[in-house]
């Protein structure tokens, strides 16, 4: 099966930017050890494949996806660094494939005999549940990050940006791109278990209500994009307003941000 995988150039298109993705969330110092996980629905790009799923590992999933029945995934593994994903994809992510009724799936890209302990990400519940709303939704996004990007996460231990308002407020005043490309603006978890249900329940609401960014407070962000690197841009222009909150701040300056005029003006100019 890793044959189909390589010999796919569609597959191996979207595993090599989850590679160069995983290397560039390491270099940026948000993917710590396991930190970070990524999945990207395949099920546009693999139609056909003649599986006997009974040679690959099945799993049980603790509540069904309606939405995702049959469908394909790519998604990391769990305990594996990024770093490593980076340099060898297959042995650190696998290819799952959902059963119809979407409440099991099989692990298409390891035999069960290579298996060892490999199992997909801890936060599966959240990037399936999102996916199942892509899909129930019409969405083109097939492609969902979660990462540990430190300034945004430093600023979710301040209390006033415990709140989605001031905290979309601040960002887009810190630069007005952020609003262009991040109009709607992040939606805000309180700090919840990780790799939770809750959390997963708590997360696909931001999605449903059109955010493309949504802030786990102490821990880190989740974004959607058509592919993985329209996801990563998203946290990345977020990160760099940020950035310069705490640049100005440690200069000892209370950073001025954009007025309620000029923050109009872009919402006229940008947001349809
Ligand atoms: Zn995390």
């Amino acid at each position: 099966m890793n044959d189909f995988f390589q010999e796919n150039k569609k597959v191996a298109k979207v595993i090599h930017e989850v590679a160069d993705l995983a290397n560039y969330l390491w270099q940026k110092g948000w993917a710590e050890r396991n930190a970070g996980n990524i999945s990207v629905n395949l099920s546009d790009i693999i139609e056909d494949v003649d599986l006997d799923l009974d040679n690959y590992p099945k799993f049980e999933l603790a509540q069904p996806y309606p939405a995702l029945g049959n469908k394909f995934f790519f998604v990391t593994g769990t305990g594996k660094r990024m770093r490593d994903l980076a340099q060898n994809p297959m042995k650190n992510a696998c290819i799952i494939k959902l059963n119809k009724k979407a409440d099991s799936y099989h692990i298409i890209s390891m035999k069960k005999r290579n298996l060892y302990n490999f199992r997909p990400t801890s936060e599966l519940p959240t990037h399936l549940l999102v996916h199942n709303q892509l899909v129930e939704s019409g969405s083109t996004k097939r492609a969902v990050v979660h990462t540990h990007p430190n300034e945004l996460v430093a600023m979710t231990q301040i209390p006033k940006f415990q709140n989605a308002e001031t905290l979309n407020k601040t960002l887009w005043g810190m630069h007005p791109e952020a609003f262009v490309f991040v109009p709607r603006g992040v939606f805000m978890v309180p700090y919840i278990l990780p790799g939770s249900h809750k959390i997963a329940d708590a997360t696909v609401v931001g999605f449903e209500q059109g955010h493309e960014v949504v802030i786990w407070e102490k821990h880190g962000a989740f974004a959607i994009g058509d592919t993985v690197s329209d996801a990563f841009d998203m946290i990345d222009i977020l990160s760099k307003s940020a950035r310069i909150w705490f640049m100005a701040k440690q200069s000892g300056f209370e950073p001025e941000g954009l007025n309620e005029e000029q923050l109009l003006e872009l919402k006229d100019a940008f947001l349809k």
